[in-house]
């Protein structure tokens, strides 16, 4: 249990998933932006998402599903989301990996790269169209296949 408003959803809120882990012990963290719940100001979002950043032990990397990060509101949360993990998880979160980034999501995060030290921005990685492929590449760095097939069930119920 993390966040209030998780509590009170049985964790579906935030759409925060732990899918499993990495040979290495990293966790593997899958979110879908159209699952999450969004209150209308993006400080109580933030906190939201603040306490499940907390909450996480050791290295992890975030898998997002960005399909619905398209408002002001997404702009203004994933600015403090942004902000925080860079002072906060910057040495523990090992990699963000982007399914289906909407083109108001590619404007973000060229906006955010140049407050990006290098070594950050060589951990994003963005796939448009290939759930496969993004499933591929963390299988590469360690995902067992179970994981794999978690994260790829959850890729399906919402294409
Ligand atoms: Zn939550």
């Amino acid at each position: 249990m993390t966040c209030k408003k998780c509590q009170q959803t049985n964790e579906k809120a935030h759409s925060f998933n732990t899918i499993g882990k990495m040979s290495n012990g990293t966790t593997i963290i899958f979110t879908c932006t159209t699952d999450a719940y969004t209150d209308d100001d993006s400080v109580n979002n933030f906190q939201y998402y603040k306490s499940h950043f907390d909450a996480i032990k050791g290295n992890w990397i975030w898998v997002v599903d960005c399909r619905d990060f398209n408002t002001p509101l997404s702009f203004e949360t994933g600015k403090l989301i942004v902000k925080y993990l860079l002072q906060n998880h910057k040495d523990r979160l090992k990699g963000f990996y982007l399914f289906n980034p909407s083109i108001f999501f590619n404007a973000f995060l060229q906006l955010c790269y140049p407050f990006f030290p290098q070594s950050s921005r060589a951990k994003i990685h963005t796939y448009s169209d290939s759930i496969l492929e993004l499933i591929a590449d963390l299988q590469r760095i360690g995902m067992p296949s179970k994981d794999g097939h978690a994260l790829m069930l959850k890729f399906v119920k919402h294409s």
